[in-house]
């Protein structure tokens, strides 16, 4: 159909919206949610609101499981051992259910409602072992972007915070959710108004995977999965100190990824990467053949409806 042709035309970015269950005693902003990716929202604080319509790719609503959503990110994924380079952005306010997604509610603690980062190397471990025509190496790498400085979170002996830092390589699913149990304990975070555990730091799970045919052809991909620090704007959280320079540093890298992505959507002949310690970091990996996700969150209840507006707004203009 049209809007699918036109979805190839504007290239390999794709923007899904994820909807977390409502809090008890809350009213909800969401109004409708449409199978065909539309969301409708409202202000439920007001009296005579205005419904806003957006429309993505995907709308998952609150009762979505994460193997649905994964089943959506599949192919993508599994295209990574094809060649392809993928990302995936875990987008919104703090609270709207980045980590859950990417990580699971237990952050990884346990194996019940794994996150996309667990399913995907599960996925891509067995996909190495079921082709006979090729030999795969697989690594993988923590990362987080903190006030603008990247902080490298793994190390060959399983050891955090040396600078120099290699790629881990992984033999079992196993070994990687070790990894990012330690790595996602290590993430900087700190109290504001808004939520007692804040994120406030780009946190980037990288799967190195380097294939070879029986002919020695060598093939180079990787797959960059990233929970972004919280989106939500500075006067909410009311930050003084370093907690401001904290969210001017989120602030101006997500506009840059926002920037980023958007001339890439738009064909654009420049393409600003080295705006941002985060586009700088992912610059292989996006624009070219890479595909791109944008998995968009939102907190339902009404007393978050301008972030929640802030959010969908910003996935619109990536799309
Ligand atoms: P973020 O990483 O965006 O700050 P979290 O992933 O920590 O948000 O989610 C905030 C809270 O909401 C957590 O307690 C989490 O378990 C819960 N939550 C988030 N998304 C879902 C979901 N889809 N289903 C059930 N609970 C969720
Ligand atoms: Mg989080």
């Amino acid at each position: 159909n049209l809007y699918n042709m036109l979805q190839e035309m504007r290239g390999n970015i794709r923007v899904f919206c994820r909807i977390r269950p409502l809090n008890s005693e809350s009213i909800s902003s969401i109004e409708y949610i449409g199978n065909d990716g539309s969301i409708m929202v409202c202000d439920p604080s007001k009296a005579q609101t205005t419904r806003k319509i957006f429309q993505f790719n995907k709308t998952f609503g609150p009762t979505t499981t994460q193997d649905e959503v994964y089943m959506e990110t599949q192919s993508l994924i599994r295209s990574v051992m094809d060649g392809y380079n993928v990302c995936i952005f875990a987008y919104g306010q703090t609270g709207s259910g980045k980590t859950h997604t990417m990580c699971g509610p237990s952050g990884g603690l346990s194996s019940n409602d794994l996150g996309v980062n667990n399913m995907a190397l599960n996925d891509l471990f067995t996909i190495s072992t079921s082709r006979e025509d090729m030999k795969y190496d697989i690594r993988v790498q923590m990362v987080e972007i903190y006030n603008e400085q990247v902080h490298i979170r793994t190390s060959t002996n399983g050891l955090f915070n040396i600078p120099d830092a290699k790629m881990c390589p992984v033999q079992s699913p196993s070994d990687v959710m070790n990894l990012m149990l330690l790595g996602e304990k290590h993430r900087s975070s700190g109290p504001t108004a808004m939520n007692n555990r804040s994120s406030r730091s780009h946190s980037i799970l990288t799967v190195h995977v380097n294939g070879k045919d029986m002919s020695g052809n060598v093939s180079c991909s990787c797959l960059h999965l990233v929970d972004l620090a919280g989106s939500e704007r500075v006067d909410r959280s009311e930050a003084t100190g370093d907690r401001l320079k904290e969210a001017q540093h989120i602030n101006k890298s997500l506009s840059c990824l926002g920037d980023v992505i958007t001339a890439l959507a738009q064909k654009n002949s420049h393409i600003p990467y080295r705006n941002s310690k985060l586009t700088q970091l992912l610059q292989s990996s996006l624009g070219g053949n890479a595909k791109t996700l944008m998995l968009a969150h939102i907190s339902p209840e009404g007393e978050s409806y301008v972030e929640t507006l802030s959010t969908l707004k910003f996935a619109q203009r990536v799309s």
